[in-house]
C-alpha cells in the first residue's frame, strides 16, 4: 500500500509474531520479522488451549503443528490437598476444537517461524530492535546484529510482538504496572519415569501448595517421556528456601505435595532450574500512530490458566484484521475494532485469575454437584473460548463467579 519496501515490520518471532505474519501474508502484504535470538530457543508457555487451534487453522498453520508429534491435550486437572477435579475440554459450552497440544516451545515456535518464512516473510534472527522513529510516510526502525552493527528498516506499520522484551512499551513509555502483584516462577523439564497406566498424559495438572494457597505448581507432560514442571509463588514464600539452590528449592516445593512427590519419584532434571519474576505487565495503550502491540508486549496476566499463547494469537488475529482494512483505505477504529474485543477475552481471564488468588474460584471448580451446564460454561473459558459472548460466564465473568460462589457454599 505504501512507498516503503516493506508494509509491516514485526518485532519478535514468537507465537504472536508468526501468526500475525501469516495473516498479513494471506492478504498479500510484504512482511519482515526481526527476532532477537537464534531459533530454536527456549521459551516458557508450553500448555496451549483449544481456542488456539481455530486460529492456527484459519492461517493455514495447523497442519505442520499436527504433524510435529506434540503431546495431545484434552483438559486440565486441578488439585488441592484431598480435592481433585478434572475438566475435559471436549465437554465445553462453546462450539469448536476441544483438544490441543502440550508443546516444547523451542520446537513449536521454530515450526511457526519457518512456515511463515516459507510463505514469504523475511525473518532475520539475532536482530535486536532498539529504536524507532516516525518518518514522513512511515516508521523507521533500528536493529543491531550480534556483532554490534546497526541497521535500519522502514515500513508503513510496526507490530510489536516482542513478548517480555516489550520493545515499544519501553521506547514509547507505554508501560504501566499490572493490577496483579509481583510473583516469581521456577521451572525446568524432567525425564519422568511415570508408568503410563497410572497417569493421563493428555491433561496438565495444576496443584495448589498444601501449606500456602497462593502458591501453585504445574505439571505439563510432553510426548517424549519428559515433562515441564514449575512453581509460582510470591517472593515472601521463597524466603524460607534462602541458601538453597534453585534446583533444591523446586524439589522441596514439589515434595510438599505427596501425590506430586510420588509421581516424580525417579524423575531427572534435564537442565538446571530457571526462573522468571515480575512477568505480569500492562500498558496505557495497545496501539498508536502506525503501531500496535500484540501478545505479551501488550499485557500479561498470570500463567495459571495457560492463556498466554491464546491471547497472543487472538491479538494477532484482531490487529491484522484492522490493519487489512486500514491498508484497503477503509476508516478504522483501533479502539473499537482491536482493543475492546481483545480486552473482552483478557478480562474474562482476569476475572478467573483474580478469583483464583482470592480463593473463590477453586471451591467452584471443585464443587461436586455443579449443574452440568454451568460446568460446561466454565470449561469453555478454561479451553480458551473467553471471547464467546454466547457464554454467560463471558458476558459478565465477575458477576457469574460471585453468583456461583454463593451457590457452591
Ligand atoms: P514471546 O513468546 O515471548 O516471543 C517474543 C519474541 O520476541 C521472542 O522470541 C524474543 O526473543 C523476541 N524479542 C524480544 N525483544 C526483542 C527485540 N528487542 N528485538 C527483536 N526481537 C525481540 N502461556 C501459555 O499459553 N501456556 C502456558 O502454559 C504458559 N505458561 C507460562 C508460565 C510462566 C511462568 C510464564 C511467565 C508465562 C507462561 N505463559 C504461558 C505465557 C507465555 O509464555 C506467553 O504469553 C507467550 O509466549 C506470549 O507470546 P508472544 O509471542 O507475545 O511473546
Amino acid at each position: 500500500p505504501g512507498k516503503q519496501s516493506v508494509d509491516v515490520i514485526i518485532i519478535g518471532a514468537g507465537p504472536a509474531g508468526s501468526v500475525a505474519a501469516a495473516y498479513l501474508l494471506e492478504q498479500g502484504l510484504r512482511v519482515k520479522i526481526f527476532e532477537k535470538s537464534q531459533f530454536p530457543r527456549f521459551s516458557i508457555g508450553e500448555s496451549l488451549l483449544p481456542q488456539t487451534m481455530e486460529i492456527l487453522e484459519q492461517v493455514n498453520l495447523l497442519q505442520p503443528i499436527v504433524e510435529a508429534g506434540f503431546q495431545h491435550k484434552n483438559g486440565a486437572i486441578f488439585r488441592w490437598q484431598e480435592e481433585h477435579v478434572e475438566f475435559d475440554f471436549r465437554n465445553k459450552f462453546s462450539p469448536g476444537w476441544g483438544v490441543t497440544y502440550q508443546v516444547q516451545r523451542d520446537k513449536f515456535d521454530s515450526i511457526l517461524a519457518n512456515q511463515v518464512e516459507k510463505k514469504g516473510a523475511e525473518v532475520t534472527y539475532q536482530a535486536t530492535v532498539k529504536y524507532v522513529e516516525y518518518i514522513d510516510d512511515g516508521i523507521r526502525l533500528e536493529w543491531h546484529d550480534n556483532d554490534g552493527n546497526v541497521h535500519t528498516e522502514t515500513a508503513q506499520f510496526i507490530l510489536d510482538a516482542s513478548g517480555f522484551g516489550r520493545v515499544l512499551p519501553k521506547l514509547l513509555d507505554l508501560e504501566i504496572p499490572s493490577s496483579l502483584p509481583f510473583r516469581q516462577s521456577l521451572f525446568t523439564h524432567v525425564i519422568d519415569q511415570i508408568p503410563l497406566a497410572t497417569f493421563d498424559r493428555n491433561k496438565i495438572i495444576i496443584t495448589v501448595h498444601p501449606h500456602d494457597c497462593q502458591t501453585w505448581m504445574w505439571l505439563i507432560p510432553f510426548s517424549d517421556g519428559s515433562l515441564s514442571l514449575g512453581a509460582v509463588a510470591t517472593p515472601t514464600f521463597y524466603q524460607q528456601f534462602d541458601g538453597l539452590s534453585l534446583d533444591q528449592t523446586l524439589e522441596r516445593i514439589f515434595h510438599a505435595d505427596t501425590h506430586l512427590a510420588n509421581l516424580l519419584k525417579g524423575a531427572r532434571y534435564k537442565y538446571p532450574v530457571k526462573q522468571i519474576a515480575g512477568y505480569s505487565s500492562s500498558v496505557n495503550s495497545y496501539y498508536g500512530d502506525r503501531y500496535a502491540l500484540l501478545g505479551n508486549a501488550g499485557e500479561f496476566l498470570d500463567p495459571v490458566f495457560s492463556s498466554g499463547v491464546t491471547i497472543a494469537f487472538k491479538s494477532a488475529q484482531l490487529a491484522c484484521d484492522v490493519l487489512k482494512r486500514q491498508f484497503a483505505g477503509e476508516t478504522v477504529c483501533w479502539q473499537q475494532q482491536f482493543v475492546e474485543p481483545l480486552l473482552g477475552g483478557i478480562n474474562t481471564f482476569r476475572a478467573f485469575v483474580d478469583a483464583w488468588y482470592e480463593g473463590t474460584l477453586l471451591p467452584i471448580l471443585c464443587y461436586p454437584n455443579k449443574d452440568p451446564e454451568v460446568t460446561a460454561m466454565i470449561c469453555s473459558v478454561l479451553a480458551g473460548y473467553a471471547w464467546d459472548k454466547r457464554n454467560p460466564v463471558v458476558q459478565d465473568s465477575q458477576k457469574f463467579i460471585r453468583l456461583i460462589s454463593e451457590l457452591c457454599q
